[in-house]
């Protein structure tokens, strides 16, 4: 799950930056509205955490752009201005959730994963698929009843492509979601987590569709 912060605030960006990443997430954080817009125009992004009082393109706008260009990315804003009325105008501009600062980072955690699994379509805090379970919080994977080790790269992968379980994800867009931005990725990188993926669960699990990519059948 790779999440955009837009944080103007360095000592608050780095720390839910730093915070969310060693909840597992991926996270690229930017400092104004209009890096994150354009960081947006990129696919591979689960999720925004959105401050509203950022330079260049103010939070909220960026958001209205957003929603008029038909995008469902979920959507949390972080307010400072604990006043009914930001949170009023976020959440009717679009905003999917809210957190006042201070915040709680495990509750932000928390409440991104529960967005990005609505968004995907379930309200069950384990993900189900076949004979597959999958814990997000936990970070476990059960595979017809037992339980199976995998990598923190191996689980962001499974994690994926189960969330879009009947969908071919491609090469390109499973690996900007599981790598950070400039990360170095060894070509074959992705068919090598595939291939323990299918070792550790079972050899059909993933199919391949030539030339196109991956898929978990619903
Ligand atoms: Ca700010």
């Amino acid at each position: 799950m790779r999440i955009l912060i837009a944080e103007d605030d360095r000592l608050l960006g780095e720390a839910i930056h730093a915070g969310l990443k060693q909840n597992g997430f991926k996270t690229e954080w930017v400092q104004d509205g209009l890096a994150a817009w354009n960081a947006l125009q990129s696919e591979g992004f689960s999720a925004l955490v959105l401050d509203l009082g950022l330079p260049k393109l103010a939070g909220l706008d960026l958001l209205r752009r957003l929603r008029a260009g038909k995008s469902a990315l979920p959507v949390l804003i972080l307010t400072a201005r604990d006043t009914a009325k930001d949170i009023v105008s976020g959440l009717d501009s679009g905003a999917d959730d809210y957190l006042v600062k201070p915040f709680d980072l495990g509750e932000l955690s928390a409440r991104l994963r529960a967005l990005v699994r609505r968004a995907a379509g379930n309200s069950a805090p384990l993900l189900e698929c076949g004979s597959l379970r999958i814990d997000p919080a936990g970070r476990s994977v059960d595979y017809e009843g037992r339980s199976v080790e995998l990598s923190a790269r191996e689980f962001s992968l499974l994690h994926e492509l189960v969330l879009n379980a009947g969908k071919v994800l491609s090469r390109a867009q499973l690996e900007s979601r599981i790598y950070a931005w400039g990360e170095e990725v060894e070509s074959n990188a992705l068919e090598v987590h595939i291939h323990h993926l299918r070792r550790k669960l079972a050899p059909n699990l993933i199919r391949t569709v030539r030339g196109v990519g991956y898929i978990i059948p619903k």
